[in-house]
């Protein structure tokens, strides 16, 4: 048998998000506090180079994240300025007027095995069963500006949803980076002008800064942003484009003064060459226009921005450019990208953090020695594939489902043609009322149900099992869910003084 090579170093290039949200699990991993610790890692960042400094709406796997790190709840919402978040409200995607809500939860207990919105669908054929969304508390909370945490472990029926944060990015990776710091990693402050490989197999050894330092590593993580220094800059592994999909290719970014009611939700509003969205955080507002620049100036995106600030305007607006898609590996020799190193999707759905965090999470489940055996690269990135692509095709069905025809933009992205996987999943919904799951670490049935119902597509057909329920038990059971977290919502506090009262007054 091989002798098994330890990793002695891990150098991890990039401060930004994705740096240290790579640090802090890996030094609690390894334990590098320990005078035992046989690995060190060392994470590199350039005081030239920024981070993108934006990021700040989440899903609810952030929960986990930070309950793995053993963070402490109430001092990180204190400390990043955040708020709960219970999903996103959508205005003007489907038509001018359209409003829909994707909710974190489902729509009431599965009934006989089949989910309850499956039910409800059979039910309401001719629309008498009023608005789906009263079934998800997630989302009645959200419309009264309502927030406490579900309850522990046997929530009723009324009780079950779930929820994320919105926060302040660069707080967040600061704060991370107080905890990586405290648990042992050794942070070199430069920025990197070579980097040496390996004559052979062109495995990375080492990285220069420009003062002349030398840091070498048996394992990079490159978490260097859009710039990709290692994975493109050395590997050159290749980019897989999706922008004939997803053809937004810029963004503007400014702050506002805090807004009240502080909504328990992020805001994302169609606009007539992409999106703008709304992130309420304790002490300001995040607001940005996505948009293509195919079809709109920087100008005239920026005008849309500034007009439909619900507050003052915190400085002026900050451009982004990006290009959607991923690396054709994420993983290659012994470099593994993490961040926007690896790839990019529009920040619809809150995605990009949940990618570093299942990034991190799998490379910690598939961490190698110093050979880096490229099977556990190549299930890596099959991983990795896998969830961006189910990813992408979320995002993609936003825009494909539209019936909005009154700008360029909007009739291309309904006319455009969409990936297999997405032609399938839309098929399968439309025609048997079955939402297929491609891959059990996105989006589950409750999201893409919310997202046909919202953009107004629904079953021709339906699973033919859910008729051995009976009509009228079901619609008695729809009126008493109904009922019931109307009430549960009605006696939650309002999410402000839910913070103020629970968080900030500890
Ligand atoms: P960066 O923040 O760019 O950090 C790169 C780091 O690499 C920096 O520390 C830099 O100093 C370092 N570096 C680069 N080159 C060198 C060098 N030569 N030497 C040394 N160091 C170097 N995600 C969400 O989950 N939710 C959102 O709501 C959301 N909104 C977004 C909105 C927009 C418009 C965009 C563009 C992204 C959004 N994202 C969102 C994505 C999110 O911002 C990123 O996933 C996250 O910030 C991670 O960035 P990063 O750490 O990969 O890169």
């Amino acid at each position: 048998m091989r002798e098994e090579q330890a990793l002695r170093r891990i150098v991890i290039v990039g401060g930004g998000t994705a740096g240290w949200m790579s640090a802090a699990p890996l030094a609690q991993l390894l334990g590098l506090g320990d005078h035992a610790a046989s690995c060190e890692i060392v994470l590199v960042e350039s005081p030239e180079i920024g981070t993108v400094g934006v990021g700040e709406a989440t899903l609810p796997t952030i929960r986990f994240y930070n309950r793995t790190l053993q963070l402490d709840n109430a001092e990180f919402i204190r400390k990043t300025q955040a708020t709960f978040k219970l999903g996103i409200e959508f205005k003007d995607w489907g038509h001018l007027g359209n409003r829909f809500f994707h909710g974190f939860g489902d729509f009431g207990p599965a009934i006989v095995n089949r989910s309850s919105i499956l039910h409800w669908l059979r039910l309401n054929v001719d629309g008498a069963l009023g608005n789906h969304e009263d079934l998800s508390t997630a989302t009645v909370m959200a419309r009264r500006n309502r927030f406490v945490p579900p309850a522990g472990d046997q929530p009723s029926a009324a009780n079950a949803y779930s929820y994320a944060f919105h926060f302040d990015a660069g707080l967040y990776a600061a704060y991370l980076r107080d905890y990586a710091i405290a648990r042992g990693v050794k942070r070199e402050e430069g920025t990197i002008v070579d980097v040496s490989l390996r004559p052979g197999d062109g495995f990375v050894t080492a990285v220069t800064l420009a003062d002349g330092r030398r840091i070498e590593g048996d394992l990079f993580i490159d978490c260097s942003g859009f710039r990709g220094l290692l994975i493109d800059g050395v590997c050159q592994v290749g980019y897989h484009d999706w922008t004939h999909w997803l053809p937004c290719d810029s963004a503007q970014a400014v702050p506002c003064v805090r807004v009240e009611p502080l909504t328990p939700y992020t805001t994302s509003t169609a606009r007539s060459a992409g999106w703008q969205w709304r992130i309420p955080l304790q002490h300001r507002t995040g607001n940005g226009h996505v948009y293509c620049s195919g079809y709109t100036s920087d100008e005239e995106a920026r005008h849309v921005l500034m007009q439909n600030l619900d507050g003052a305007a915190l400085g002026e607006p900050r451009q982004l450019r990006f290009k959607t898609g991923m690396r054709q590996k994420a993983w290659d020799r012994n470099v593994v990208a993490i961040g926007l190193s690896s790839g990019f999707l529009e920040p619809l759905e809150s995605t990009s953090i949940q990618l570093i965090m299942d990034g991190v999470g799998r490379l910690i489940e598939l961490l190698p020695d110093r050979r880096c055996d490229r099977h556990l690269a190549d299930e890596y990135n099959r991983r990795m594939a896998r969830q961006y692509e189910s990813i992408r095709d979320f995002i993609v069905l936003h825009y494909k489902l539209t019936q909005r025809d009154d700008s360029e933009f909007w009739r291309y992205c309904a006319a455009m043609s969409i990936p297999d996987a997405l032609e399938h999943q839309i098929e399968t919904f439309r025609r048997s009322g079955r939402v297929a799951i491609l891959d059990p670490d996105s989006f589950s049935e409750p999201s893409w149900v919310s997202l046909f119902l919202g953009l107004g597509c629904r079953p021709e057909r339906h699973d033919p099992l859910l008729r051995q329920v009976d009509d009228q038990a079901l619609l008695g059971h729809f009126e008493r869910l109904r009922h019931a977290i109307a009430a549960t919502v009605s006696d939650m506090p309002d999410h402000a003084a839910f913070i103020e009262r629970h968080v900030c007054a500890e």
